[in-house]
Parts: structure tokens; C-alpha cells; sequence
């Protein structure tokens, strides 16, 4: 196998060029400069490259090498990425692109630029090497940081054609792979009452964010750490004045599960959520996003095979997951086999502190085009 240290110079700087192309999710234009970017080096290496266009955010870029005839399965693997970031434009400046140590920073570096720059490399190698023969899609999608509203049928009616999909995500600052990821959910409470003057005619009042706290408390009971699911309430507003009885006040939360079944427990419950005092009323609504991927019979198989592709290298792969989701879940439910964190290994994601092990690029690449040669 080649020697992918050596290639490390190459991947910093396209790595440098993704970066400094900063791709908020909302900004279409700046998400296609980077599209074209991607293309453009997907030809080079010899792939049929399709645009799929998009109105709302970036345009969706597939990239296929030996591709297979629409509708049967022949050992294709398929390669998800984002192109999108977190970061407003303009946060390059205050977080410049660089390497310090042993470490490389800048927006997106690890979430996951670094991931699609370990998969051009990957391909890049094979592709030099004459060891290009599988099929193989890699599929660099514009939105995936905003739940991934317009690619989600692409990633599916991809993922179902493959045999393998491998989401080049970060791994583990440990550098274990994602093997389980949880699902997530979101939920409003809205809760009226009714508004007062404070001083003169408190009793006529129905205090909106006394009812709200009421059901904060019976939704904060919803967790459930034994089984993986979490009910968090993260912003609550409500009020206008301090010499008013509130009329309104409103809870947002966030829902992670790991067990399928768990979604409708908290849907129902949630649903269910009836006022405490007289005269308030409460209205909720609740949203499933990404289903959960559990550590399921087909992803242990695909895990145990890239762990003995990885001895190979001499190296060892762990296990692990993360409480975030990823186009993977998508991915999970269909029973396509799904491994997840083959991109960079770093930390602090989705905060200006993003920062990646810039060796992981290498032995990213070299563990990626081991697999893509071997599987
Ligand atoms: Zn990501």
C-alpha cells in the first residue's frame, strides 16, 4: 500500500483550500463553491460526476467510479459527506486555517472537510495504483448540518443500491468509529394563560410560566439513561414585564434516543401534557428528525470486517458512538450496513476551538483506500 505520510503535505492543501471556502448551510453560492471544488476533483480522478440541483441550499454532488446499472447491487460502496459547515462566513478571519503542533485548526477542519479530503485521497491512491475496480459513489451533500431536509431521499436511494456505506464523519477523539448513533428529536410547549395588571388585579392573572414550569418538571422525567434517552429542555421564554401576569410562555427542548421504540413513548407523553391550573391551556408539538442507529447484527459483521482490514495496517479499531446524529442514521433503518467515523480524529467540534490530529488525515486515507481495495 502506498505510503500515505508522504501524501500529507497534498491533503493539507486541499484541506486549506476547502476550508478557506467557508460553506454556511443557508448561503447557496458559497455551499457550491465548494461543490465545484469537489467536482472538479472527482473528474480528475476519472469519476462520472452528477450535479443534483437544489433551490434551497447548495447543490448535492455524486461522484461514481465503475458505476452499477440503477436498480442492482454489485458490491458497491458508497461515501457520505457534507460539504456544509456551522460557521457564518466571515469566521475564518477570527479562526484562521493552521497547524500548531501536532494539531491543524480552522472551521470545519474536523466537521468534516477533513473527511472529504480523506476520501479524495483515498480514491486518488487506488486511482494511481490501477486498484480502482469496485464501484464506488461518493455522494457530497450540501445540507447536512440543517438535518438534511433536501438529501435525505439521495442519501437513502443510495444507500440502498450499496453493500457498504461508510459516513466519513469524524471519528472518536480516542479515533473509534461511530458504530451507534443516537436518534433526535425536537419538541415546543406552548403554554397561554392569562395576562393581569401585576399589582391591581393579580387574582385575575393565569400565570402562563407557572404552568410552564409545572411542565418542565413532568418533561425533565421523560429520561431515561438506562435505556439511552435523554429529554432536555434548552430554552424556555416567556413574560413580557414584571408588573404583568404573563400570558405566554413557551419551552424548547431536544430529544435523543438510541432505541427505536423510545420515539413514540416521548411522542405520546409528550402529547399528553395537560395544563396543571385552571384556565391555561398547553399545545405541543413534537418532530423526529433522524431515526436512531443502534449497534445493530449488520453493522457489528461490517465492524468486525474493517477491524481485520485494519490489522492489516497494524492497527486496531474500537468501537464507539456518539449522542449526535449524522446522515447515517438515515442509513441504519434501511439494513444497509453503515459505519461511521472514518474522517478525521480531533475534538471541539461546531465550536471556533475545532481542531484535528492532522496525522489522522493520513492514516485516515490509508485505513479508507484499504478498505475500498479489500472489502
Ligand atoms: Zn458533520
Amino acid at each position: 500500500m502506498l505510503n500515505f505520510d508522504a501524501h500529507l503535505p497534498e491533503m493539507l492543501a486541499m484541506l486549506k483550500t476547502l476550508v478557506e471556502t467557508e460553506s454556511p448551510s443557508h448561503d447557496k453560492a458559497a455551499v457550491d463553491r465548494v461543490g465545484a471544488l469537489v467536482a472538479q476533483e472527482c473528474r480528475r480522478l476519472g469519476a462520472t460526476v452528477e450535479l443534483v440541483p437544489n433551490a434551497e441550499t447548495g447543490d448535492h454532488v455524486i461522484a461514481r467510479w465503475n458505476p452499477v446499472p440503477a436498480g442492482e447491487k454489485r458490491g458497491e460502496i458508497v461515501l457520505m459527506h457534507h460539504m456544509d459547515t456551522v460557521f457564518p462566513l466571515g469566521t475564518l478571519a477570527r479562526m484562521p486555517f493552521h497547524t500548531q503542533a501536532e494539531k491543524t485548526f480552522g472551521p470545519g477542519v474536523l466537521d468534516m472537510k477533513g473527511g472529504i479530503v480523506i476520501t479524495l485521497t483515498a480514491i486518488a491512491a487506488l486511482h494511481q495504483a490501477g486498484e480502482l475496480t469496485r464501484p464506488i459513489t461518493a455522494l457530497f451533500t450540501s445540507d447536512e448540518e440543517i438535518g438534511s431536509g433536501t438529501s435525505r431521499a439521495l442519501i437513502e436511494r443510495l444507500a440502498r443500491q450499496s453493500d457498504l456505506v461508510l459516513v466519513m464523519e469524524s471519528g472518536l477523539v480516542d479515533s473509534s468509529l461511530k458504530t451507534w448513533r443516537k436518534g433526535v428529536g425536537e419538541f415546543v410547549v406552548r403554554v397561554r394563560g392569562r395576562a393581569a395588571h401585576a399589582g391591581g388585579e393579580h387574582e385575575k392573572g393565569r400565570n402562563a410560566i407557572r404552568e410552564l414550569a409545572h411542565q418542565v418538571l413532568e418533561i425533565e422525567k421523560l429520561t431515561d439513561y438506562a435505556c439511552g434517552t435523554t429529554v432536555n429542555v434548552g430554552v424556555i421564554h416567556g413574560g413580557t414585564v414584571t408588573n404583568v401576569v404573563p400570558e405566554l410562555a413557551i419551552a424548547e427542548g431536544d430529544i435523543r434516543i438510541l432505541v427505536a421504540e423510545e420515539a413514540g413513548r416521548i411522542r405520546a407523553a409528550l402529547q399528553s401534557l395537560r395544563p396543571a391550573f385552571p384556565d391555561t391551556s398547553v399545545e405541543v408539538t413534537v418532530d423526529f428528525n433522524r431515526p436512531p442507529m443502534p449497534f445493530g447484527e449488520k453493522n457489528q459483521a461490517a465492524f468486525a470486517r474493517a477491524q481485520q482490514i485494519a490489522a492489516t495496517l497494524g492497527e486496531e479499531l474500537k468501537a464507539g458512538g456518539s449522542g449526535g446524529g449524522s446522515d447515517a442514521n438515515f442509513v441504519a433503518p434501511l439494513g444497509v450496513p453503515v459505519l461511521d467515523g472514518f474522517g478525521t480524529i480531533g475534538a471541539d467540534y461546531h465550536s471556533e476551538r475545532e481542531w484535528i490530529y492532522t496525522a489522522s488525515l493520513a492514516s485516515r486515507a490509508q485505513l479508507t483506500a484499504a478498505l475500498l481495495r479489500n472489502w
